[in-house]
């Protein structure tokens, strides 16, 4: 998966920003990195918004990517534990949705 990294420091994002928003002057330049990675907390979404209230409940997960210090936000397709190996399964319209390993 593309991620963001500063040239910089260490700040890492999935998402593109014009400077680092950590150092404030370092530049973003794309790197390929692994999708696999760690749950590093959980929320279930009951009262969802209502484009997705027709899948509610659901699990979103911070996960903490392998191979870079980058956490990516994912709607996860079941029930997750803090510690779990998920892997990216696919992006639907800009939304990471993952599974676990
Ligand atoms: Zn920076």
């Amino acid at each position: 998966m593309r991620i963001f990294k500063c040239n910089s420091c260490d700040y890492g994002s999935v998402s593109s920003k014009y400077t680092c928003p950590a150092c404030r002057t370092g530049k973003l330049e794309v790197e390929e990195v692994s999708p696999k990675g760690m749950v590093f907390s959980f929320t279930d979404i009951h009262i969802a918004p209502a484009e997705f209230a027709d899948i509610a409940p659901y699990t979103i997960a911070l996960i903490q990517l392998d191979d870079a210090d980058v956490k990516v936000t994912a709607r996860m397709d079941g029930p997750v534990q803090i510690g779990d190996e998920v892997n990216l399964d696919k992006i639907d319209g800009g939304a990471f949705l993952y599974t676990k390993i």
